[in-house]
């Protein structure tokens, strides 16, 4: 275990810190759905890590690969070499991707899929001589990642408020939850699909040749689990084409089987433009990121002026070795597996389990899709967010990780999960939510 004394150097500022020094959770290895604790406990990994382990721990195909390419390539610059690996792997990413993705740009985490991804759809619209398209529509309770450009087409206020000027042009479509769809609605709840709208009226309030894209999470995963009302995204796409606006579509948590289909673009049939990923990328074992395109898109830059082929914009790691090794191995777990259609085949079963916690005590909502679930609980009154983060606590002592934002459970374990650790995870957070103040 470790000492008190050396949990001080360490220091992720913007995170609850002190509050875990006082109880620090320390884990010390992980396989398949679990993870060891520094005091020797199992615990269910109730969330994939966090959002990204979709095959499971220390998977052995995987485990390999990283070693073997630790031996024989383990670096190699991606702007004027290459190695074969990377298109390789962007192949097979688009073997898989909606038919409308053609190329792959590489990143190192989902902020920078994000960050990319922005600065492409403003870089695209200029390609064909529509110098003005540079603002961007995010959503309230969209989560981007904590860079400048994400922050800002972000919509959780207080990640972006102590940091001075975002983004310029920047607006934000209000959130998909409404108050009425808080009645333990399966699945993709019927209303709210007309928020979309909200589209044309920021179109009319500027003039809609100002709009670059449009950024959403197909469905909201890190702040609540908000599944988009039925023709939700449809409408969105209707209305950005319409428009000439680009649509992106934030996959970082949904891409790579969550929602039971490769990418949740396919589990809604909407083609966005573009799809930012990471996490399942790599099944979160090297830090990677892509950014899906249409052709039209990689061909604005790659036929454009010259001094956009020039524009410079990627990473010393885009695209490394060790991080292609791990997605392929990653893909191939995928495939051997049938993991990426594992959401499906669940969806049924998990979706009753999440409502079986529909009569404890506290609970005022249940959102489902694919395997991912949010677990709302009342707050207790003048301490947001304390009661879920009590029942975080104690799941944690009997044995299940789960993720609490604000007073929302979240849920999204590896696609390798059985039915009976669907009963086991449930059961145990039904013990916990019936025993909370
Ligand atoms: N976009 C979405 C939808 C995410 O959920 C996340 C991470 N939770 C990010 C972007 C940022 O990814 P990263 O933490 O890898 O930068």
């Amino acid at each position: 275990n470790v000492a008190p004394n050396d949990l001080n150097a360490f220091w992720m500022p913007f995170t609850a810190n002190r509050q875990f020094k006082k109880n620090p959770r320390m884990f010390v290895a992980a396989k398949d759905m679990h993870y060891t604790t520094s005091d020797g406990r199992q615990v269910l990994d109730g969330t994939a890590g966090l959002w990204c382990c979709n095959a499971g721990h220390a998977r052995p195909k995987i485990v390999e690969a990283v070693a073997a390419q630790t031996a024989e390539l383990d670096y190699a610059p991606a702007f004027q070499m290459g190695h074969p690996k990377a298109f390789e792997l962007a192949n097979r990413l688009i073997d898989i991707a909606p038919d409308n993705m053609e190329h792959v740009f590489y990143t190192n985490s989902g902020s920078e899929s994000v960050e990319t991804a922005l600065k492409m759809a403003i870089a695209y619209h200029r390609a064909r001589g529509e110098g003005t398209r540079t603002r961007l529509i995010g959503r309230e309770r969209g989560y981007h990642g904590v860079n400048f450009g994400g922050i800002s087409v972000g919509g959780i206020v207080k990640n972006r408020m102590h940091f001075g000027t975002m983004l310029a042009g920047v607006d934000h479509l209000p959130h998909t939850h409404l108050p009425e769809q808080n009645a333990f609605t399966k699945g993709q709840p019927e209303h709210g699909a007309n928020l979309a709208d909200d589209l044309e009226r920021i179109c009319a309030l500027h003039d809609p040749s100002t709009i670059a894209a449009v950024i959403v999470e197909p469905l909201a995963g890190s702040t609540g689990v908000l599944v988009p009302p039925k023709d939700y995204l449809q409408r969105l796409r209707a209305i950005c084409d319409k428009h000439g606006i680009l649509l992106i579509f934030d996959e970082v948590i949904t891409g790579f089987g969550r929602l039971g289909a490769p990418f949740a673009a396919q589990k809604f049939d909407v083609m966005p433009d573009m799809i930012t990923t990471a996490k399942g990328l790599t099944n979160g074992v090297i830090p990677m990121g892509a950014v899906l395109t249409t052709a039209d898109i990689h061909d604005a830059f790659m036929d454009g002026p010259e001094n956009l082929i020039e524009l410079f914009h990627g990473y010393t790691y885009s695209g490394n070795p060790m991080a292609c090794a791990a997605g392929l191995a990653t893909l191939d777990t995928y495939r051997e597996e049938g993991l990426l259609q594992r959401g499906a085949e669940l969806e049924e079963y998990w979706q009753d389990a999440a409502h079986s916690m529909r009569d404890l005590p506290n609970v005022i909502d249940v959102r489902n899709l694919g395997l991912i679930a949010g677990i709302e609980l009342a707050p207790i009154e003048g301490k947001p967010t304390a009661r879920a983060f009590e029942a975080f606590l104690r799941a944690y002592d009997k044995g299940i990780l789960i993720r609490t934002t604000g007073d929302i459970i979240a849920l999204s374990p590896p696609l390798i999960i059985s039915k009976a650790e669907i009963d086991q995870l449930f059961g145990t957070l039904s013990d916990v939510l019936r025993d909370l103040p």
